[in-house]
């Protein structure tokens, strides 16, 4: 038996000799160590031996196995480790890849261009708080606590006196109580209002708009949101002033312009009008400074107030408000 197992060893090194192909090494492994291999077969017949030679002869199986199984891990890491990659060759000439690069949200690009053609026509812009004083949000603003106009909006309350603005006028009022006219600013935010679906979502945003002076009339309103809406939408955009009723202005009116989409012949996205609503406005209700101590016989102002996904939907074409807020990458890389 001793003859044997050296032999099989033998024979085993020289067939492992100089391959380099793991499946032909796995092979081999099979052949001599595997459950119907050589060396199993030789190691079964160890109980045959008689008592005294089985210790002996246990021992070198042993080590004839713990040999061929090092050899053969060994030449298995040795092939694998040997393979080498296909050559590759670097062309110089190919153009380098492009790394991704993030840019606005068109809600952003939007409040961006608002901000800069009101800024270019000398309004400030200025922000507000999120979560709002009842009285900022409503009773400032001419609503007070029985007003019907407070059934217009659903609103987010955190207490009874505390709300989720549910629009961004109140920083009309936050900024006349703390200056003294003229006064000429932008207010772009949050508001949120209880309402979602095609055209509505619990969170959206607004552009307020404030300006008093000394003899302020609506053909300055007129002029500053014509001049706004031909930048916006372009300048053979035609607009339309509508009398309309907001708490905090009087006279109010709101604004259309022609339909983007069908040009005025009237489609679904117009309601077969041809006209689109796209911000609300007027002069600001004398009651309004009462609240903030400007006098009404000295001043006179104007106040508007736009959706931003409202103007973005018309001036990119887009059909649902919910795609604003879904974060698909397929959408917002077409701005
Ligand atoms: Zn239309």
């Amino acid at each position: 038996m001793r003859e044997q197992l050296l032999a099989l060893e033998k024979r085993a090194i020289e067939e492992l000799e100089g391959v380099k192909d793991p499946a032909r090494i796995e092979e081999i492994r099979i052949a001599y160590l595997g459950k119907k291999g050589r060396l199993t077969a030789i190691m079964r017949k160890l109980g045959e031996l008689p008592p005294d030679k089985r210790p002996e002869m246990g021992k070198l199986a042993n080590r004839v196995k713990e040999n061929l199984a090092r050899r053969l891990k060994e030449a298995k890491e040795a092939a694998t480790l040997g393979r080498t990659e296909p050559v590759q060759y670097l062309d110089v000439t190919l153009p380098g890849r492009e790394p991704l690069r993030g840019h606005l949200h068109p809600i952003t690009i939007v409040i961006k261009e608002i901000c800069r053609i009101f800024s270019a026509m000398g309004f400030r812009v200025v922000k507000g708080p999120n979560v709002e004083l009842d009285y900022y949000n409503f009773e400032a603003l001419n609503i007070p606590k029985d007003h019907p106009a407070r059934d217009m909006q659903d609103t987010f309350y955190i207490s009874e006196n505390v709300v989720l603005r549910t629009h961004t006028s109140p920083i009309q009022v936050r900024v006349m109580e703390t200056q003294k006219p003229p006064v000429s600013v932008i207010a772009p935010g949050k508001v949120y209002r209880r309402d979602s679906d095609v055209s509505h979502t619990p969170m959206f945003h607004q552009v307020e708009g404030l300006l008093v002076d000394r003899g302020v009339s609506f053909g300055d309103l007129k002029g500053t949101l014509t001049s706004f809406v031909h930048q916006m939408f372009g300048r053979d955009t035609t607009l339309r002033f509508r009398p309309s009723f907001f708490p905090f202005t009087e006279p109010s009116a709101e604004v259309d312009i022609r339909c983007v989409i069908c040009k005025g012949r009237g489609c679904r996205t117009c309601s077969q009008t041809g006209w689109l609503e796209i911000l609300g406005s007027g002069m600001v209700d004398p009651a309004v400074y009462g609240f903030v101590d400007y006098d009404p016989e000295i001043y006179s102002g104007f106040a508007f107030g736009m959706g931003v996904e409202r103007i973005a939907m018309l001036k990119y074409g887009i059909n649902d408000i919910q795609l604003f807020f879904k974060n698909h990458m397929r959408f917002l890389r077409q701005f």
